[in-house]
């Protein structure tokens, strides 16, 4: 989220660390943000990380298109990091995804971060069984 407090003119930033933590931080304006962004002088307060991007803001894709643009750039880097993260966290189990996560969810299989593709049928089936799980869009590698 972006808030503004007038009286002050700060800006509030939502943002995210690539190990994947939220926090917010306040800002003189977007510009001193960017600056403070690529000195790299903002810490994650979790784990002291100091790649840290904006997260997508709902308020940024109201405004002119300009700003929507920034607003899915923001989107895009954001994602990007949690792909990263799951990247590192979580085993690839590619097309076996909906069988593994029944047989965890059963407790057939170890109890680990997994991740992989499902179809329409296979998701219908683990939300019936009550597996937990998050889909994330598949983005392309666009930045860096
Ligand atoms: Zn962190």
């Amino acid at each position: 989220m972006l808030h503004y407090n007038w009286r002050g003119k700060m800006i509030a930033y939502d943002l995210i660390c690539s190990n994947g933590h939220l926090f917010e931080c306040w800002f003189k304006d977007s510009a001193s943000f960017e600056e403070q962004q690529s000195a790299g002088i903002i810490n994650c307060p979790v784990c002291d990380d100091t790649r840290v991007v904006k997260t997508f803001s709902p308020f940024m894709i109201k405004k002119n298109d300009g700003e929507r643009k920034k607003g899915e750039g923001v989107a895009l880097q954001a994602l990007q990091l949690i792909h990263e993260y799951v990247d590192k966290h979580f085993e690839d189990v590619g097309a076996k995804f909906a069988d593994e996560a029944i047989r965890i969810h059963n407790g057939e299989a170890e109890r680990r971060n997994i991740r992989g593709t499902a179809t329409t049928e296979e998701e219908v089936i683990l939300k019936e069984e009550g597996v937990q799980f998050l889909k994330v869009p598949i983005v392309k590698r666009l930045l860096n």
